[in-house]
């Protein structure tokens, strides 16, 4: 694991993600969550870690502590949304084009 940055953010807005998802009234498919995440992370700052310094998951914590009103607040946003103009349904329509016409 040597010479790789872990995004504290990353791991962060992902799993707060994961914790509300199931509580918000949005698409749960791939595509959308990883649209909800890119645009959350797009509106945080990105925090690098090198992946060997130990104590990665108390450095997770410590900054889960300062960040979390930030990353609810990008992350609900996001949802807004993605949930307006899900890409999945345009995707959707294509395969299905796509298997009609081939
Ligand atoms: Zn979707």
């Amino acid at each position: 694991m040597d010479g790789l940055f872990i995004n504290l953010m990353e791991a962060l807005v992902e799993s707060k993600l994961d914790e509300i998802i199931d509580t918000l009234d949005c698409c749960k498919c791939e595509r959308c969550r990883r649209d909800i995440i890119a645009y959350a992370l797009n509106h945080l700052p990105s925090k690098y870690v090198t992946s060997e310094s130990g104590m990665l998951f108390a450095k997770l914590e410590f900054f889960s502590l300062q960040h979390e009103a930030n990353v609810m607040t990008q992350l609900l946003r996001a949802v807004e949304i993605v949930s307006r103009s899900p890409r999945h349904e345009e995707n959707m329509k294509k395969s299905e084009r796509e298997r009609i016409t081939f």
